[in-house]
């Protein structure tokens, strides 16, 4: 175990003084850091950590992400394979990162979204402690392939035969023979195989087949020549028989292969013939979505951007505008240069309320906020709390002095820089904006695709809900809206 104690000692020592973290949670990332094996601290799960050592997700992903501020642990932004979990690709920066899968292992070509098979994860820096994962090339062939490759928190679909299995154990069972070949050398494989489908794969070239193995067994084995050349395989034969088979594996290129030879037998076979989804179901983990609405990534990590003009999409994201505003009455009390200064005062407290509930904040267009969250019921949380921080704001400070309406809409954008800065832009964009126009004082709107989610119903339970239908300005159809009246609620929840 190689860590470099001082090195490791001075960050902690650091991070600790970076943020107000939980009583000790510093402490145990840094035992964490110097007891964990090597692949405890490859690919951290910040969701996972979070989970495992009792402390809020919002806290988990901030840890890391000032972790890697400090060069503690380093980023990656990884496309996975959503049939396999395979790591297809993987990133250290935003803005070297594409959404185009292709799986050569499953034949499997998908987009990606930001919310869809693009995960964060951690790493703990070289510099702090090297770990065998730092260089893959000096790996065994199953830590290659069974670890280095594949996610464990993926799992195979519940309606599979192993539905809910973590799919890198269903393979490892079902191999049939793992190994490197060196460039110019040849290696002998031998096995068994009944009715199914024998899938050979080099992970380090990226190239696959797929072989049938019909139920007729040969009774003499069978004598396979396999050679990569040229960039693919070349074969003797494309059908393969039940009983022994033999395979000559040659590499007559000028890389090393990580040969993997999996079997799938018939009946899963007949499973994924069915049209079934055989998309893997993952654990829960830090997608692309949850990390840009993170304050403290957009905090810290200001340069990390998009590139190029077409965006990343985003499928489900929420968007919360708000307008912050010094009343008449306040005006008129104290003149624009003060009214100016309390307004601004409480923006500072808005925000809080927004980070506090795993919110970020986008931009500020004058009095205007828009924030982006993962989850509706964030949005909602963060809405009512802004709303009754406000009211208990303007209590202090004798009367209505200051007003805030609210709009909650959500739907798939598209994820871009706009002025260095990350934006989103579409319909749903536009949407939220103009449903925040529809609010007056201490109201906040949200359209149905957000009042339709059932945590948010029964969070604002407690209010008088008024549904409307209204054409928006700029929006062709007409749109079904609700009004939440924050002031319905009675003076024992004001307080
Ligand atoms: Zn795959």
């Amino acid at each position: 175990m190689k860590v470099n104690s001082e090195r490791l000692k001075d960050s902690m020592d650091t991070l600790e003084k970076s943020h107000n973290w939980p009583v000790g949670l510093v402490g145990k990332l840094s035992s964490f850091i110097s007891d964990g094996d090597d692949y405890d601290l490859f690919r951290v799960n910040p969701l996972k950590f979070a989970d495992e050592y009792h402390i809020s997700s919002l806290d988990g992903i901030d840890l890391f992400l000032w972790a890697t501020k400090l060069n503690i642990f380093q980023m990656n932004w990884e496309l996975l394979c959503p049939a396999c979990g395979d790591h297809i690709q993987s990133f250290r920066h935003l803005n070297t990162i594409h959404d185009k899968i292709f799986c050569s292992l499953c034949q499997c070509e998908q987009i990606a979204s930001l919310d869809d098979w693009i995960q964060v994860t951690f790493t703990v820096n070289p510099k702090i402690r090297v770990i065998k994962f730092h260089h893959p090339e000096s790996l065994s062939i199953e830590e290659f392939i069974f670890e280095y490759h594949f996610t464990p928190g993926a799992r195979l679909n519940k309606e599979f035969p192993f539905g809910g299995e973590e799919i890198v154990k269903v393979i490892k069972n079902s191999t049939k023979g793992v190994t490197f070949v060196e460039s110019s050398e040849k290696e002998v494989i031998e096995f068994d195989l009944s009715e199914g489908m024998l899938r050979i794969y080099d992970f380090l070239n990226q190239k696959g087949l797929h072989l049938p193995v019909s139920p007729v067994t040969r009774e003499i084995e069978q004598s396979i020549d396999l050679k990569y050349v040229n960039n693919d395989f070349e074969i003797g034969q494309l059908q393969l028989n039940s009983g022994k088979v033999k395979f000559t594996f040659e590499n007559d290129s000028d890389r090393r292969s990580a040969l993997l030879f999996s079997f799938i037998p018939a009946e899963i076979l007949d499973h994924m013939d069915q049209d079934q989804d055989f998309t893997i179901v993952l654990d829960p983990y830090l997608d692309g979505k949850k990390l840009l609405t993170s304050q403290t990534f957009r905090d810290l990590f200001r340069h990390e951007v998009i590139q190029g003009n077409e965006g990343i999409n985003v499928k489900d994201l929420t968007i919360l505008f708000t307008d912050l505003k010094g009343s008449t009455e306040l005006y008129d009390k104290v003149g624009d240069l003060k009214a100016f200064d309390l307004v601004n005062s409480h923006f500072e407290s808005l925000s809080k309320v927004i980070t506090n509930n795993s919110g970020a904040i986008v931009k500020t267009i004058g009095d205007a906020i828009m924030a982006t969250f993962a989850n509706p019921l964030d949005a909602i949380k963060a809405a009512t709390g802004i709303v009754q921080d406000l009211k208990e704001f303007n209590q202090n400070h004798g009367g209505e002095n200051i007003i805030i309406k609210i709009g909650v809409h959500k739907g798939s954008s598209i994820a871009v820089t706009l002025n260095d800065r990350l934006d989103y832009f579409g319909q749903t964009v536009n949407t939220a904006a103009r449903v925040q126009g529809l609010a007056d004082a201490e109201e906040i709107y949200i359209t149905d695709s957000v009042y339709d989610i059932e945590e948010v119903q029964s969070e604002i339970s407690g209010y008088t809900v008024v549904p409307e239908r209204t054409k928006l300005k700029g929006i062709e159809e007409e749109v079904d809206v609700y009004k939440v009246l924050i002031e319905s609620v009675g003076s024992s929840m004001a307080v």
